[in-house]
């Protein structure tokens, strides 16, 4: 096209881009090829951040690590199928979540794809994301850009979010519009999560169960955190006194510390409430689906959720209330005045006097100095460096080095916890990692296994290109769950779960010219990881752990099927 004619037209990259900058889309998280290697470079000199990362499923999790912590889906780009593919493991995950996020994959010519005929990674991605998103879109035609943008703005970020899949075939990819027509045509998602109010007779009913309880519990799940209902939950716990569990990412929505948590009263929790307030959080298998024998057998539940195929999911529901959380705790705090609610001091009490019992035995485990050292004593090191900076965000994944660093590090603030989620998913932590650093500008704490740190690991790559404030730290202690297993053949190969002991991970962050420690006693990782974190800079502590160290599959072995002949 001659510099005359292009000035009067537009294109799809460039109409998209627009339209997702309108939508207030300010990165972007991809690996670049065929056929959007230009819709990169174009968004990227039209004012999106591009953040261009190693492989496409990393790129997924910063995305939905931005989704997570705005509110806003992340927007994540792939090349055509194998790039694709690649990403459909984090949609699914970030949907199995609750994370708004929209991945954007290029894809080859349709009419190729559609006959089969052996097209350049020709692939039919739209119906393969399906069971993989909330959603899946083809943007076939320039003119509907606009809709496809905000039918995905919206179907990300409302009702439970979760993920979208917009496919940008070549076809697509080629066609024009005057820019005139584009620019009348263009319009944005209004309000995409807009609020939904409960039912008053809901609230009031929930009030009446919770004034009778004698043993009141609310248990904070990830799902306030999303909904950012800090405010009216701190609010509500204040108001009434009554002890709360944080699930894994709602810790910090009311600080760990706080007189009212009773995470380290876990198990009798549980046990012994006789009715439980659940605010964003599903009685899946962390919760053992709210039955059996870590839940009082006549517990009644009183249930906040915006996705109303979430009661009743695994057991009755007393009280289903149907809304986003924000609303339903401002009704709730407001209700307050016409039925007041009270903990009973003699619950309370119970549950503190099983807390400081526990926190003495954990206070034991965690200053040990013992070396070589477990996980209980580098985390413990870990724990006075973020007691110092607690505005730092922590990602964290791994087994032992997941369920522990839960544990033992409090959170101070709300979504300042990102961790392998409802899945439980390995190689999410690097990706997370990069968007919470993008998404914030704040420093990034990492910590892993080095086994998870494995899966993803070359994304440190990335960290350093980019200068981004994020301190890895993957405690190595040889091997999936620990480093000691033996082979069981005869063939002299190390067993399936060890990986390299005697490793020098921080070699790698040294590669791109980050700054790399080793440590191996608990005053060095202190010091380290104080260091790294002061710095601001891609910086990454290897935390050499006993070879011994960590139990298998974590505290979820009750998840492990044992054979019942053999091999062990
Ligand atoms: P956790 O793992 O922390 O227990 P889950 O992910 O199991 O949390 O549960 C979160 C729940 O919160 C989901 O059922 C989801 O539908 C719900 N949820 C997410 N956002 C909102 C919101 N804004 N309002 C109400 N419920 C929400
Ligand atoms: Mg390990």
């Amino acid at each position: 096209a001659t510099p005359a004619v292009a000035e009067n037209l537009t294109d799809s990259p460039h109409y998209l881009a627009e339209a997702l900058i309108k939508n207030g889309v300010k990165h972007m998280y991809g690996v670049v090829g065929i056929p959007v290697t230009d819709f990169a470079r174009i968004a990227q000199g039209m004012g999106i951040r591009f953040i261009a990362m190693r492989h496409e499923e990393d790129a997924v999790n910063a995305a939905a690590a931005e989704g997570f912590l705005t509110g806003r889906p992340g927007v994540a780009l792939t090349v055509s199928a194998p790039g694709f593919l690649n990403g459909l493991a984090p949609l699914k995950e970030a949907t199995e979540n609750g994370f708004p996020v929209i991945m954007i994959g290029g894809s080859s010519t349709r009419s190729v794809v559609d006959l089969q005929e052996g097209e350049y990674e020709g692939l039919d991605q739209r119906a393969y994301a399906e069971p993989f998103t909330k959603a899946a879109y083809r943007l076939d035609r320039i003119e509907d850009v606009p809709l496809s943008v905000a039918r995905a703005m919206h179907v990300a970020s409302s009702g439970r979010p979760g993920a979208v899949y917009l496919d940008f075939p070549d076809d697509a990819v080629a066609q024009t519009m005057t820019k005139t027509d584009a620019d009348a045509a263009l319009w944005t998602a209004t309000d995409p999560d807009p609020a939904v109010q409960p039912s008053q007779e809901s609230i009031d009913q929930a009030l009446q169960l919770l004034s009778q309880a004698k043993n009141p519990l609310v248990i904070i799940g990830k799902g306030a955190a999303i909904a950012q209902a800090e405010n009216e939950v701190q609010e509500f716990i204040s108001k009434t006194d009554l002890p709360f569990q944080p699930m894994s990412m709602a810790k910090g929505l009311i600080p760990d510390t706080d007189p009212h948590s009773t995470a380290s009263a876990r198990g009798l929790a549980l046990r012994t409430a006789d009715v439980v307030l659940l605010v964003g959080a599903r009685l899946n298998w962390m919760l053992s689906f709210g039955v059996g024998k870590h839940w009082n057998p006549d517990v009644k539940f009183i249930q906040i959720d915006i996705n109303p195929e979430e009661f009743e999911n695994s057991r009755k529901i007393d009280v289903p209330i149907l809304g986003d959380i924000k609303s339903a705790m401002t009704m709730l705090n407001a209700g307050l005045a016409k039925t007041p609610v009270k903990a009973p001091q003699d619950w309370i009490d119970e549950l503190k006097a099983d807390s400081e019992k526990n926190d003495a035995k954990f206070a034991s485990r965690i200053d040990s100095g013992k070396v070589p050292m477990g996980h209980f004593d580098a985390l413990g090191a870990i724990k006075k460096v973020y007691d110092r900076h607690q505005d730092l965000y922590l990602v964290n994944e791994g087994a032992n080095t997941l369920d522990i660093c839960r544990d033992v590090i409090d959170i101070y603030q709300p979504r300042h916890r990102l961790d392998c989620g409802t899945w439980g998913v390995m190689g999410c932590g690097t990706g997370y990692a990069i968007g919470a650093a993008v998404t914030t500008g704040k420093n990034v704490l990492y910590i892993g296994g080095d086994s998870a740190f494995g899966f993803d690991g070359m994304e440190v790559e990335t960290a350093c290109r980019f200068n981004l404030p994020i301190t890895f730290v993957v405690l190595n202690n040889g091997g999936i769950y620990r480093g000691d297993f033996e082979n069981l053949g005869k063939d002299g190969d190390p067993s399936p779960l060890t990986l390299t002991y005697d490793a020098h991970y921080e070699k790698m962050i040294e590669a791109f010219g980050g700054q790399g420690y080793y440590a191996t006693t608990p005053d060095e990782v202190e010091q380290m990881v104080e260091e790294a974190v002061a710095s601001g800079k891609p910086s990454f502590v290897h935390v050499q752990l006993a070879i011994y160290a960590g139990g298998e599959s974590g505290h979820i072995g009750n998840l492990n099927p044992k054979p019942v002949v053999g091999p062990l």
